[in-house]
């Protein structure tokens, strides 16, 4: 008996790793599937890299041609600037970090980096000069220190937890079991919202790119968690280049340029003075935030 169960125990640690791995497959297929959206351009070479000002001249984009997403936008993010885009849900807002990030090709106008067009230049290059902190991290099934090192492969173990202490995840990783090794992920230990942006942002830091896209998480984080991410994000986007989808008002305040988006269109913009003195949706927003403590949308 003993010698049928080991071999069919054994089966059964197979066929879930076969399974699991048909998994990380179907996510990397489903990733690869929206790589296939654009191409390079014959000869294309890599971005110049000299100059981090991104900006977006005219741009127009829709999913699907009967449904526009994207009218006419054009907006400035200076070298080592901020820009913080908020609106309502549905507005576009994740539509112009995807553009940036070059998942899809714009159908009007152009986004350009440095002022070349990134339609011109290789995609990895383009992603390379690019790091993203979701909303929601993806988490590969392996451990914390490879997640982390994923940001830069080839990284040591010491940039790694230099990365972790800047982004305060350090501390958590090591009560964990078996420390920077400890397996995350859905087969392993599960992260926290707050702890997933986290690990997010060490990827962020080790990667230093030039350019940060920060998609604030929507979810309702304890505000004094909230407050500590807030302050490893500006740690993050120091000096950079920075486009943040922003759900909240205290990140936003100090924003080079914030951008009110409706339906597509930029509505109103300025700085956060500005934009209170106007006494338009930003100032609403403002006030219906401070009054109950809601999110910005
Ligand atoms: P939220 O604040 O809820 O994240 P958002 O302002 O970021 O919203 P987007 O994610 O940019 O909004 O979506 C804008 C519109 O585009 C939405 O109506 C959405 O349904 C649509 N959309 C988003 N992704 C796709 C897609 N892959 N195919 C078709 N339509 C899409």
């Amino acid at each position: 008996m003993i010698q049928l169960y080991i071999p069919l125990n054994f089966l059964g640690v197979i066929y879930r790793e076969i399974k699991q791995s048909l998994t990380d497959l179907d996510k990397m297929f489903v990733l690869m599937e929206k790589e296939r959206e654009v191409r390079d351009a014959p000869g294309a070479q890599p971005l110049a890299g000299v100059d981090a000002t991104v900006r977006f001249e005219d741009v127009s984009f829709a999913y699907e041609p009967a449904r526009p997403i994207l009218k006419h936008v054009s907006f400035e993010i200076p070298a080592g600037k901020t820009v913080a885009v908020v609106g309502p849900s549905g507005s576009g807002k994740s539509t112009l970090a995807r553009l940036l990030y070059r998942f899809y090709d714009v159908q009007q106008g152009r986004i350009t980096i440095g002022g070349e067009d990134i339609r011109e230049v290789t995609q990895s290059s383009v992603r390379k000069a690019i790091g993203i902190v979701p909303q929601d991290t993806v988490l590969f099934n392996d451990t914390v220190e490879y997640n982390i090192a994923y940001g830069r492969p080839g990284a040591t173990r010491e940039e790694v937890e230099a990365a972790a202490r800047a982004a305060r995840i350090h501390d958590f990783i090591v009560a964990t079991p078996k420390g920077y090794e400890t397996t995350v992920g859905e087969r392993g230990l599960k992260l926290s919202g707050g702890e997933k942006q986290r690990v997010a942002i060490a990827r962020t830091l080790l990667k230093n790119p030039p350019i940060v896209i920060f998609d604030e998480a929507t979810s309702a984080l304890d505000s004094a968690n909230e407050r500590a991410i807030q302050s490893e994000l500006k740690n993050a986007a120091q000096g950079k280049t920075t486009l943040v989808i922003a759900h909240r008002l205290s990140t936003v305040v100090d924003a080079h340029e914030i951008l009110v988006l409706e339906s597509g269109v930029i509505v109103e913009r300025g700085t956060h003075a500005q934009l209170l003195a106007k006494q338009g949706r930003y100032a609403q927003m403002w006030a219906l935030q401070k009054s109950e403590a809601a999110p910005l949308m």
